[in-house]
């Protein structure tokens, strides 16, 4: 099959080795001609996306699609995978798991603290006096909350359909879940219905002293909203990963807060080791004449 990697983002030397390795009898190249049976696109070159009318399938090489859903040159008829990366879901566990430990364990005390060469211990919580409430129940949140769990967290989350995962206290009720939290990790796809959503309102229901941590996207939160919300010390801090402008600019307020801890978008980056492994298996399907699991259900908007 003609397999066209197309990615402004994505290097082809890193993937092109990897992927021809797992699947040695397809044609690879970058150039888009029409032609492709399969895209593996990440933030395609300007001109990719409408010569693909005619391809079986297209790979996101990333999780988070909404930037191709909402381009009109997406053709629709063409099935959409999202990436299912197993590298990629261990390092959003990893940074879930610090940032949860750094919040419950108090380091973001301690390192104001040693600026001012303070010596003061704070009161010690074992992880069962903690509540982590999830926000997305997905490749994502379930992986988190199965290990925030070995932790020995309490563990509550909100999906938008019913989910039975064990020791998860998993809800459809963002208020139930939002109230019984210490610490809230937003994990949702960016949609109409999920913009926004981390607002003054919702944000004042996660339990008082408590932290946030986005590692979703920008458009989630509303910046100034959470500013307040900090400010009144309602929160005690917030883990931010991803913002409306990327890169964040460097007059955002956000910097500079001494609640906030900034990561430039590297909460989990796709791994090509073990993405390739997943891209053929999904090749395999549609040689196969059948459909790929982690397809974009596009009236779900996700
Ligand atoms: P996923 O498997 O599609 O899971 C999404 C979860 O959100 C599902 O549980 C879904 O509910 C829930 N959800 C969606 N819309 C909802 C709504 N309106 N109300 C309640 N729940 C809703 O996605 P994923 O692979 O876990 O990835 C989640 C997001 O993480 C991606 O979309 C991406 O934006 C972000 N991400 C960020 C990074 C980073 O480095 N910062 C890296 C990778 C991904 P159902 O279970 O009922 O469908």
């Amino acid at each position: 099959m003609n397999i066209l990697f197309a990615s402004t983002i994505e290097p082809a030397e890193r993937w092109l080795p990897l992927l021809k390795a797992v699947l040695p009898e397809d044609r690879f190249y970058t150039e888009a001609d029409g032609k492709a049976d399969i895209a593996l696109v990440a933030s395609p070159p300007p001109g990719t996306l409408e010569q693909l009318e005619g391809a079986r399938l297209i790979q996101s090489l990333w999780m988070g699609v909404e930037k191709l859903i909402e381009d009109p040159a997406l053709p629709r008829n063409v099935p959409l995978a999202r990436l299912a990366d197993p590298g990629m879901v261990a390092a959003m566990s990893e940074t879930v798991l610090a940032h949860t430990l750094d919040w419950h364990r108090r380091l973001y005390r301690y390192r104001a603290q040693q600026r001012e060469a303070r010596w003061h211990r704070f009161r010690q919580y074992m992880a069962s006096d903690h509540t982590v409430g999830l926000l997305g129940l997905g490749e994502l949140g379930t992986d988190a909350a199965r290990k925030l769990r070995f932790l020995g967290f309490n563990v509550c989350g909100w999906s938008r359909r019913p989910k039975d995962l064990e020791g998860v206290d998993a809800s459809t009720d963002l208020s139930y879940v939002l109230a019984k939290s210490d610490v809230v990790v937003c994990l949702l796809p960016l949609t109409p219905q999920t913009e926004g959503i981390l607002n003054s309102e919702n944000l004042l229901k996660i339990r008082k002293g408590g932290a946030l941590i986005n590692v979703a996207r920008g458009g989630h939160v509303v910046r100034d909203e959470l500013i307040a919300v900090l400010d009144s010390g309602h929160l005690a801090h917030a883990y931010l990963d991803v913002f409306e402008t990327e890169p964040l600019p460097a007059d955002d307020p956000l910097w500079r807060h001494p609640g906030v801890t900034i990561t430039p978008h590297a909460a989990a980056l796709t791994e090509p080791r073990t993405a390739v492994h997943k891209i053929a298996a999904n090749i395999e399907c549609i040689r196969r004449g059948t459909l790929p699991p982690n397809l974009v259900d596009f009236s779900a908007g996700y």
